[in-house]
């Protein structure tokens, strides 16, 4: 890949102005769906999968895209027309997977809390495995299929303690955090695996954290788990699936470096020679978030005393990520940006939070109100973790392809989003 991110193959050079996205004007998409709105690249997303599915290629080896990195259902069924399986860790993202399309059998269900009714869904929907973050979690999922008379299939999430080098609130493979169990604790349930009767114990799993840009964590982590599946084979524990987790890093800044397809796979099968079973991967950022953005519109341009902000119609509701993990975003004005004085702005949002802020001191080209900015790299973690604080509603999503787009999530209407509330006019005693 030529250009650091997909959309810009389209805006060259960069300063004649960043106006079109997958072949769709984003100055008509603007006027016509409004702002904020979340604009995903169908041909990118294609790319990305098509691209992963290549370097996998002669593996026995399964996608299973993270649905909650973009859950909207056309994304979800555009992954599923190029064969992708689906990594779920809710009853909620399985009811998604399922309407999209994507086959039961290629589902697996992570997640330190699952409830019993969702355990009890997955099963009854018959997905591939179960990725078991706990010993109770065990208990439960042999409780819940021995009372539906069905054997569910169970992959241990282990948790090897590495370091992934990536932002506290999304590293997930170290000792202190919450996920998986030690290599030692998932030894013990293998050598007791009999006691669960109606699970089928033959499959391991890690995910050590998101935003991955080095492959020296994930290699680390998979010596780990490859030497104990070695042991668990040497000790007669047949292992059919070996899924790696997802955690691939992107580029969200021009220029920044993050590793590719080919070079992750190619960790996989040094770390995983020899392995007869299955493999899953379970990307979830890295195929959906460069191939979105966030369209908004300027609303105000506003001098401090001591920084000149820039006042969005997007905010924090809307993509949290900035708030959440102080995470760079590039922005672009769209527009004809030549002879353009440059200024350094802090771009927020209208809500009322200090933490509203999508960037600080970030040089752009002079913006007016009614202008609008595109704010890169939002496809993943984006509209999946917004929410309607400040009584602001959901922003729509459109799908763009070979210069035509599709409405695949209308805004929410005022009425839309208080639709559950009631006035507390009918009083129970418990
Ligand atoms: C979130 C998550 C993923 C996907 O992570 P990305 O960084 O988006 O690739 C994969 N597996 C599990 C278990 C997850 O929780």
């Amino acid at each position: 890949m030529r250009a650091a991110f997909f959309f810009l193959e389209q805006a060259m050079p960069p300063e004649a102005g960043f106006s079109t996205f997958a072949g769709v004007e984003l100055a008509a998409l603007g006027e016509r769906e409004g702002t904020p709105l979340y604009v995903y690249s169908a041909p990118a997303i294609r790319a990305r999968v098509r691209a992963l599915q290549a370097a996998l290629h002669g593996l026995d080896a399964g996608i299973c895209y993270a649905v909650k990195a973009n859950g909207n259902g056309a994304v979800l069924r555009l992954l599923a027309g190029e064969g992708a399986g689906a990594d779920i860790v809710s009853g909620g993202e399985l009811q998604r997977a399922l309407r999209a399309g994507i086959p039961a059998e290629r589902i697996v269900f992570s997640g330190v809390g699952k409830s019993d009714a969702e355990i009890a869904m997955a099963l009854r929907a018959g997905i591939a495995r179960f990725n078991v973050e706990s010993g109770a979690e065990l208990d439960a999922i042999q409780r819940i299929a021995a009372r539906n008379h069905a054997v569910a299939r169970a992959s241990v999430r282990i948790n090897p303690d590495v370091d992934a080098r990536t932002h506290a609130k999304i590293s997930t493979g170290k000792a202190e955090n919450k996920f998986g169990v030690s290599i030692a604790e998932a030894r013990g349930w293998f050598d007791a695996k009999a006691q669960w009767t109606n699970v089928r114990l033959d499959g391991l799993h890690m995910h050590i954290g998101s935003q991955l840009l080095s492959l020296d964590p994930v290699r680390e982590a998979l010596r780990r788990m490859a030497a104990f599946w070695r042991d668990l084979e040497a000790a007669g524990h047949a292992i059919a699936s070996i899924d790696v987790g997802g955690g691939l890093g992107v580029r969200y800044r021009e220029g920044e470096q993050a590793p590719d397809a080919g070079e992750y796979v190619a960790a996989i099968r040094e770390a995983l020679a020899g392995f007869k079973g299955r493999i899953l991967v379970e990307p979830g950022r890295w195929l959906v978030a460069e191939a979105g953005l966030l369209l908004s519109r300027v609303l105000l341009e506003k001098q401090g005393d001591a920084r000149r902000f820039l006042v969005l119609d997007a905010a924090m509701n809307d993509l949290l990520r900035p708030s959440l993990y102080e995470a760079w975003h590039d922005i672009v004005r769209i527009g004809d940006n030549a002879g353009r004085e440059r200024i350094g702005y802090d771009v927020v949002g209208p809500v009322c939070e200090t933490g509203d802020t999508f960037a600080s001191a970030r040089a752009l080209p002079r913006c007016r109100a009614g202008d609008l900015v595109a704010i890169l790299g939002a496809g993943a973690y984006g509209a999946s973790m917004a929410s309607t604080y400040n009584s602001r509603p959901l922003a729509a999503e459109v799908l763009v392809d070979d210069g035509r787009y599709a409405l695949v999530r209308k805004r929410q209407t005022f009425d839309e989003m208080i639709a559950g509330e009631r006035p507390a006019t009918d009083w129970i005693t418990a």
